[in-house]
């Protein structure tokens, strides 16, 4: 088997897929390194099961609407292991979809542990590849601060492949996966609590969002226990007790942390061979995702920009070109204006910046706000609501942030990004003709 390349890729996940793919396309010769599944954290243990899972959280509510709407859908149930064996065997079908992509583009992969050995050489099992270029791209992995009880903890990963779905659950953290988590555990019908240490959880989303987004999910059910921090966890016949700093305990079945996640550079470096880190402990790069060592590259979570999965192929497409297109980039990759959702429940869409971002760059702002009640739940009890907000530069009439919390809050904010990143004006958004009857339409007619 051939050992020589003009690029090795070590991680096929999001970022190192495309980049590998991609430098392909470019006429390179091009290897990829996996140890464990393909498709990386995004396909097998994130963004595709837990949109899945959200999707199936919903039906609850689907089925109550439905009754207002004429339709009697009594008696329904939930079999857990039908949506996790589903969603397993569709994650199944998107790995074989990924290998065969790289095989058609000319990529050769080896499966295994892949380590840098020094400039230009990567070990894989007992064989050592060769190559001008060598690219880390594997991703992260679950954080769990170090605490007495620590061992009885599920992370993200774990929710994907429960034997069972527990009655009463905590999840601890205020961040994406948290918030997520609860909203879709709630939804398949646990009892869950989130427990976040500061005031107020989704610190960096605005303020206004994250208040709205706090008072519908306590709306619906769920327990918000901010301002508590654990300081152990201790088990009894199978069940968690968490203790609190306060003093305060509470039992659950599960407990889940989602507290953030790390590089994952565990055996990725031979002695000697490893680039700097900065102080989080991820790899160091420059603006072409160049690390301290000649030749060697990285991209993706592994290096803590902006972990989101399209940021990844963006890296991933853009050091393709740097390295071996015809046409290179001419500038650096750009980071601004980056659209971002969280699948919550309710959705929250977001792009540009904070109402207090806003303000700090640019001094003086004009605020338009709106809650609604979306049509679709007017005709029974369902209270839930939809909260839209735009953020205008007050002198160059600039839209300079637009965040959205309720139904199709993603879908809606993708394609206001676009006019967001091209510079469109308040008044752009005014000029524009809403479609009638829709949620988005408001957000061309906020006076
Ligand atoms: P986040 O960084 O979003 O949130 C981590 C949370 O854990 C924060 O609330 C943080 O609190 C809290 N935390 C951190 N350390 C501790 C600690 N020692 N004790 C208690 N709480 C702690 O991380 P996630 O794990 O939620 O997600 C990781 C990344 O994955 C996200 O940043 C996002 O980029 C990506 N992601 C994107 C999704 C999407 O696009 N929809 C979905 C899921 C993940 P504090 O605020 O006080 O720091």
């Amino acid at each position: 088997m051939k050992t020589e390349f003009d690029l090795v890729v070590i991680g096929a996940g999001s970022g190192g897929v495309r980049a590998a793919r991609m430098a392909a396309s470019h006429g390179a010769s091009v290897a990829i390194i996996e140890e464990r599944f393909f498709g990386g954290t995004c396909v097998n243990v994130g963004c595709v099961p837990k949109k899945l899972f959200s999707y199936g959280a919903h039906f609850p509510q689907e089925f109550s609407l439905a009754s207002d709407y004429g339709y009697q859908v009594d008696g329904w149930s939930f079999d857990w292991a039908t949506l996790r064996d589903n969603k397993s065997r569709e994650i199944e079908r998107l790995n074989g979809i990924y290998q065969r992509i790289l095989d058609q583009a000319g990529v050769t992969i080896f499966q295994g542990h892949g380590t840098v050995l020094g400039e230009g050489r990567v070990s894989v099992g007992d064989q050592v590849l060769t190559a001008r270029h060598v690219l880390v791209a594997v991703g992260g992995k679950p954080f769990v601060p170090d605490f007495p009880g620590k061992e009885h903890v599920r992370i993200s990963d774990d929710l994907f492949y429960l034997s069972e779905l527990p009655e009463r659950v905590a999840v601890v953290g205020g961040g994406y996966i948290a918030t997520e988590f609860a909203g879709i555990l709630h939804g398949l019908g646990c009892e869950v609590t989130q427990v976040y240490r500061k005031e107020l959880f989704l610190r960096g989303f605005d303020e206004d969002i994250r208040a709205f987004v706090a008072a519908q999910m306590t709306a619906q059910g769920i327990t918000l226990k901010f301002n508590a921090d654990v300081a152990k966890i201790t088990e009894a016949e199978g069940r968690k007790q968490l203790h609190f700093q306060d003093g305060g305990e509470e039992e659950f079945d599960e407990v889940f942390y989602a507290t953030g996640r790390v590089p994952l550079l565990d055996g990725l470096f031979a002695e000697g061979a490893a680039p700097a880190l900065n102080e989080r402990g991820a790899i160091k790069v420059d603006e072409h995702f160049q690390t301290s060592n000649t030749g060697l590259y990285a991209l993706g979570d592994v290096i803590d920009r902006v972990q989101l999965t399209p940021v990844a192929l963006a890296e991933g497409m853009w050091l393709a070109a740097h390295l071996f297109g015809q046409n290179k980039p001419d500038e650096a990759m750009n980071y601004e204006h980056i659209a971002t959702a969280v699948f919550s429940h309710p959705n929250i869409g977001t792009v540009g910046l904070t109402e207090q971002q806003a303000l700090e760059s640019c001094g003086a702002v004009r605020v338009y706000k709106s809650q609604f009640r979306p049509m679709r739940y007017t005709l029974g009890e369902l209270q839930e609501r939809s909260f839209i907000k735009l953020i205008v530069d007050d002198e160059t009439d600039r839209v300079l942030g637009l965040h959205m919390a309720g139904e199709d809050a993603a879908e809606i904010t993708q394609g206001f990004a676009v006019a967001i990143k091209m510079g469109a004006t308040k008044a752009d958004f005014d000029a524009t003709v809403g479609i009638h009857p829709t949620a988005a339409e408001e957000l061309v007619t906020m006076r």
